[in-house]
């Protein structure tokens, strides 16, 4: 009697732990399928780009899946439903799968085992899409951290687990021809009754791993810590797609961050400490990012409320908006279509819509624009970028969202704001971010790129780009705005 993997966000054959565990209690004999489950396809958060790049990543596991004589089963429905009709089709005895713990993802892994077990089917849950699960990494009494430098400690403390990918000979004992069910085709975008026009990244395990050697080989690794947050450079391991769908193990991911750590660099240079510890504070600092996306995912574990409201419940008296419902859309929209009259919140944004992606600093840049200088709630940022993001994650989104708005765990303090021109200036000094982007700006002279609008007016005629016609005015003054929102911090505060 087969058992099932249940692929979800761990689209991937090596260093699984639910599939490596089934593999072995079964000799063999497992039946993989992924289910498209109808709230990945429809609802107010899908995203066109996410579906592609899913989509992309089964055509890479059914694959890999070939090559073994197995073929990927997938159905579209009802999890529940499906898994218990493929069960009943196919005799299997259990169910296997990884776990995921945002609170959609929970109720309906509940929902299933339920199901399931009431049909006298087992089901195993197993950890695996982080290094530790929420309830490893708490404090005293089992309380959960809100503040990410003491989780860090801890997080750091804990032994670490074995990868599974040492088991790859248990992938050998997959046996051909279990499916006792027909496997329709991996459908396409169109079937699917969905587009994009978004430059998407190329999903599945194989380039996963791939991005990975890149970064770690290249050294970027190793100059992550001085080079992550300049916006025009590739200072980035662009995986988080890839940690969004499990194409690659986050314990692989730190495996090789630490083996940096860990590396004996030869005598000469140990006698020359300065010139080994910059290659290992890039992968120290590389780490934390990493642990910055297991605290979001606890935290959202431990406070589930805060998947729709504020993390701080005191913020719940803050009114956001100026009062006025058009403008507040019209402010909404020049956000979104990247039109705001500061380039560097315009080229994050359009950054977004041609790749579906942004760079971590323009996240945050573009983050505390919509929610201090626009005054706008931060559920509509966070509600936008889930739409658009290829690796829209909902503990790491709203994490993200909450930090810049003030309202979530480890927040940046309200009185914190950023200045979208200082930020520019500092993260994308030439401005080749900005020109990458904002091609109508693109013969603006390097002393006028941040703050266009101080550009002479014979100077705007002669390079093309002139305010108002060209390129919009900003659309609110930042030091105005600035202090509008600290009274309203402050008025909550009191
Ligand atoms: C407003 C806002 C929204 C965000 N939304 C998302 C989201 O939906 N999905 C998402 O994966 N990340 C999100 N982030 C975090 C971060 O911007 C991205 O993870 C990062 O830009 C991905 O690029 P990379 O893979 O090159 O990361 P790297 O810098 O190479 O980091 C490695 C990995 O660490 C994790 N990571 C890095 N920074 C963070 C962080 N600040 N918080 C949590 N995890 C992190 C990611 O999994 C990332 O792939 C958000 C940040 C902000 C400020």
């Amino acid at each position: 009697m087969p058992i099932i993997h249940w692929f979800r966000r761990d689209l991937r054959l090596r260093d699984n732990t639910a599939l490596t565990a089934a593999l072995l209690d079964s000799g063999g004999a497992v039946l993989p399928v992924f289910i498209l489950d109808d709230a990945l396809l429809h609802g107010k958060d899908v995203a066109p780009a996410r579906v592609q790049f899913l989509l992309d990543c089964l055509r890479d596991l059914a694959a890999q899946l070939q090559q073994y004589g197995a073929r990927l089963i997938v159905r579209r429905g009802q999890s529940a439903q499906e898994l218990l009709r493929l069960a009943r089709e196919t005799s299997a005895r259990a169910v296997y799968y990884n776990r995921d713990y945002t609170p959609p993802a929970r109720a309906r892994d509940n929902a299933a085992e339920a199901a399931l077990n009431t049909a006298g089917v087992a089901v195993k849950s197993f950890r695996d899409l982080v290094i530790h699960d929420p309830d490893e990494v708490v404090a005293m009494y089992g309380k959960p951290y809100t503040v990410f430098s003491p989780y860090k400690r801890a997080w750091v403390a804990l032994p670490k687990p074995a990868q599974t990918i040492k088991e790859d000979w248990a992938i050998n004992t997959l046996q051909p021809d279990m499916q006792h069910t027909s496997v329709p085709a991996i459908p396409t975008m169109e079937e699917l009754g969905l587009a994009t026009a978004q430059s998407i990244p190329r999903g599945g395990e194989t380039e996963a791993m791939s991005l990975l050697y890149q970064f770690v080989t290249s050294r970027r690794m190793a100059a992550y810590n001085t080079q992550r947050d300049f916006l025009a450079e590739e200072g980035t391991s662009r995986l988080s797609p890839h940690l969004r769908f499990g194409t690659i193990s986050p314990r692989l991911c730190y495996a090789r961050a630490s083996a940096t750590l860990s590396y004996e660099f030869p005598a000469r240079r140990r006698l020359s400490p300065a010139a080994s510890d910059p290659l290992k504070a890039g992968a120290d600092v590389w780490i934390s990012e990493l642990i910055w996306r297991e605290f979001y995912c606890q935290a959202l574990y431990h406070f589930p409320h805060a998947d729709h409201s504020n993390f701080n419940p005191a913020y719940n008296a803050m009114q956001w908006g100026s009062g006025d419902v058009e403008l507040d859309q019209r402010r909404f929209a020049a956000w979104r279509d990247g039109r705001t009259g500061y380039p560097i919140v315009d080229a994050a944004m359009r950054e977004l819509h041609q790749t579906a992606w942004m760079h971590n600093r323009a996240r945050m840049i573009v983050a505390s624009f919509l929610t201090k200088d626009l005054l706008l709630d931060w559920r509509m940022g966070e509600s936008y970028f889930m739409q658009m993001l290829v690796d829209g994650d909902p503990a790491s989104n709203n994490g993200g969202w909450q930090w810049a708005a003030g309202t979530g765990t480890d927040a940046q303090p309200y009185f914190r704001i950023f200045n979208p021109v200082l930020q520019s200036k500092r993260y994308d000094p030439s401005g080749r971010y900005i020109r990458n982007y904002v091609p109508e700006m693109a013969r603006v002279p390097d002393a006028y790129i941040h703050e266009p609008w101080t550009m002479p007016a014979p100077l705007q005629n002669q390079v093309g780009c002139v305010i108002g016609r060209d390129y919009p005015a900003p659309i609110v003054d930042h030091a105005t705005q600035r202090e509008v929102i600290l009274r309203k911090f402050k008025e909550i505060r009191s």
